[in-house]
């Protein structure tokens, strides 16, 4: 049976998150956005909000909500801006998520407990100078030496690297078996040769903080090891199944952004004696943004459906990643048509939408890595293994905890 109501758990969520947004960051995003500015303190009061740990159980200091409900703050945030969204992709996607389905108990412990709890923030250090879609094209490198690995290599283009406690980064242990020599492994701040920067002048998510990761023999002890040896490359790219769940989630915020702002502007602006929503030429923009806000929202749904339930979901999130992005980038290119020249301004938040809508379509795979996905499973080229560690089904918390109220 197919249930289309949400549970008075996930309309809270709902609820409180768009609240405690509209209150705490929409009245300063679109200056920040302009300085291209990161208020530190964003961290914190998502941890505040609660949402830092929303999908995670209780025993890890999560809210013990289920996967649905984060795409739903994935949606709410980002309808204020992208950049928030961003932090939750990258703390409780991609690197809360891959130590959630991979990390031993004593890692649970250790890194996920705090970072659930928002008093560290995790990122994820996947790509490279030289390496993005072609993920083995990496060179970071970690040796072996004792009880310790050496890690060598930089990371770039790391959402939250300047601002991050902990970092999920993967290297080569073994460059001979390629996509079966890379391993994953957790690095925190403080550790001898790790060192962040911050990326400047960025064309979009201007309010969010994106730089590079440097490992310069960064000695990490072996019990940092993610999965076992040369589980790397798979466990990237289950982080990326969540990843990408939360992105597609948050596109729909954004589509409902551009849409929202396009109703009232296409009500207040007149042109030839009327206003120009009485146009059907702007009526058909307006039905193409509500249209792709419930055709995107439907595949993220179902995403979020099949992960509560532990099932396997990378050809069903990659679509939603695909289809909802490039759907957020088109109701804002459309947004800006409607606002005519106010919109090519920054009077307006629609440019920002349509700046910040070119990051996430490019992020978490490119438009053509995800043809490429869906091409491969539609002929028969790819065929879903079974994970030696499945992302957790859902399991009800005793009591679970409500997202703050506002
Ligand atoms: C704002 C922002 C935040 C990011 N945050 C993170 C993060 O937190 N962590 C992280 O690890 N990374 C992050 N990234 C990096 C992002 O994941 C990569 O940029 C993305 O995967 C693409 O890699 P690339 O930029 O190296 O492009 P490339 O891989 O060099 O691709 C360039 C172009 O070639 C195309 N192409 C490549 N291979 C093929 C092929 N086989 N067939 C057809 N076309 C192909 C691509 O689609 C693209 O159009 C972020 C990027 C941005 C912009």
């Amino acid at each position: 049976m197919i249930d289309f109501e949400l549970t008075d758990e996930q309309k809270w969520v709902v609820e409180n998150v768009r609240k405690m947004a509209a209150k705490e960051f929409a009245p300063t995003i679109q200056e920040d956005d302009i300085k291209g500015h990161y208020a530190p303190d964003t961290f914190s009061k998502l941890a505040k909000m609660g949402v830092t740990g929303i999908c995670f159980p209780e025993k890890y200091g999560g809210a013990g909500m289920d996967y649905i409900s984060l795409g739903l703050a994935c949606e709410e945030l980002e309808y204020v801006d992208t950049s928030l969204r961003t932090i939750l992709s990258v703390h409780v996607g991609l690197s809360g998520c891959g130590i959630y389905q991979w990390g031993t108990e004593e890692q649970k412990e250790k890194f996920l407990k705090p970072m659930a709890g928002g008093e560290k923030f995790g990122v994820f250090g996947l790509t490279e100078p030289d390496a993005g879609s072609d993920v083995a094209g990496m060179k970071s490198y970690a040796r072996k030496d004792g009880n310790h690995y050496v890690l060598n290599g930089q990371k770039i283009w790391i959402s939250g690297a300047d601002y991050a406690d902990l970092f999920l980064v993967f290297a080569y242990t073994n460059k001979e078996k390629k996509h079966e020599g890379i391993s994953a492994f957790i690095l925190e701040r403080g550790m001898p040769g790790l060192s962040t920067f911050t990326l400047h002048n960025k064309v979009g998510i201007r309010a969010g903080n994106v730089g590079g990761i440097v490992m310069q023999d960064v000695k990490v002890p072996k019990e940092n090891l993610v999965g076992e040896e040369g589980e790397g490359f798979k466990i990237a790219m289950s982080c990326l199944d969540n990843g990408r769940f939360t992105v597609a989630a948050g596109s729909t915020g954004l589509i409902r952004a551009c849409l929202d702002a396009s109703i009232k502007y296409a009500k207040e602006r007149k042109t030839f004696g009327k206003p120009i929503c009485d146009y059907q030429l702007v009526q058909e923009m307006l039905a193409k943004m509500a249209a792709n806000y419930d055709a995107a929202k439907l595949l993220w749904l179902r995403a979020g459906w099949l992960k509560n339930k532990g099932m396997r979901n990378t050809r069903e999130t990659s679509l939603a990643k695909w289809l909802g992005t490039v759907s957020a980038f088109e109701a804002a290119n459309d947004a800006i048509e409607i606002h005519g020249a106010y919109g090519y301004s920054d009077e307006y938040p629609v440019g920002r939408f349509l700046r910040n809508a070119k990051g996430e379509v490019i992020y978490e795979g490119t438009i053509e890595v995800h043809k490429l996905i869906q091409a491969e499973y539609v002929l028969g080229y790819r065929k879903d293994k079974e994970l030696r560690r499945r992302l957790p089904a859902y399991e009800p918390a005793q009591s679970p905890q409500k997202i703050a109220a506002p």
